[in-house]
């Protein structure tokens, strides 16, 4: 039987930590979230999720001395090209009003207001690093196409997840369960792809031997 695999997690995002907690533990890692560990966030100066997941998951493991896994997440909706895109967690501050979910998702449905393209996805980039100059970083991305609803529905989830909608289930991430949420989210399916490139790859030793239990317990498909 392996020791698990000691991981600093690169966030200090509740919603974020409570997904990982449970999607990771079956996987055999021992993670330990930076805010633990005292780490401060990092810097999000980038344009792209892939270079703020970078950047994030070289902090923690060069301030923690351990790998890390750092995912950049946020929501894309077409009609505003894109937006708010790396900006989510930021969207209403960057427009003067207050930094929390419930001023997002006020602003979000006001720059929709009369609009019937209300297609959007979510978008994760998950990075880890073995060590904080790892030349070879492990990256995987996942996306989940949904609508921004007018009206919130549910109490699950963090986030926009109430104002998004899946209209193959006619629910909002928010009122999906959290065991159904990380099987189907972006974050999830980012999760899938990592792992797989993860053992392939050869595990946190990054050559021979494999991870500790990331043979035998795959995240669901
Ligand atoms: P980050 O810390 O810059 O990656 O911020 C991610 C932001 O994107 C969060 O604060 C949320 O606003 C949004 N976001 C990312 N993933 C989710 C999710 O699963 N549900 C709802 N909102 C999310």
């Amino acid at each position: 039987m392996n020791e698990p695999q000691r991981l600093v997690l690169a966030s200090g995002n509740a919603g974020k930590l409570r997904e990982f907690g449970a999607m990771l533990a079956p996987l055999g890692f021992d993670v330990v979230p930076q805010g633990a560990l005292g780490i401060p966030d990092a810097e999000e100066p980038h344009v792209t999720f892939v270079e703020n997941a970078l950047a994030k998951a070289r902090h923690a493991s060069r301030l923690a001395g351990l790998p890390a896994l750092a995912d950049d997440s946020g929501i894309c909706v077409d009609f505003l090209g894109g937006a708010p895109g790396v900006y989510s967690a930021r969207y209403a501050q960057m427009a003067g009003l207050e930094k929390s979910d419930a001023a997002n998702n006020a602003y979000l449905v006001s720059q929709l207001a009369g609009q019937t393209n209300r297609s959007a996805f979510y978008y994760c980039v998950l990075v880890l690093v073995r060590h904080a100059d790892d030349p070879c970083p492990i990256i995987a991305e996942g996306r989940w196409h949904g609508e921004v609803a007018e009206q919130a529905r549910g109490e699950g989830g963090f986030g926009y997840d109430a104002h998004f909608l899946l209209p193959s289930l006619g629910m909002t991430a928010a009122q999906l369960s959290a065991e159904e949420k990380n099987r189907i989210s972006h974050r999830a399916q980012a999760l899938r792809v990592l792992c797989d490139r993860l053992r392939e790859s050869g595990g946190l030793g990054g050559g021979a031997g494999g991870v500790a239990g990331i043979h035998a317990a795959q995240p669901e498909s």
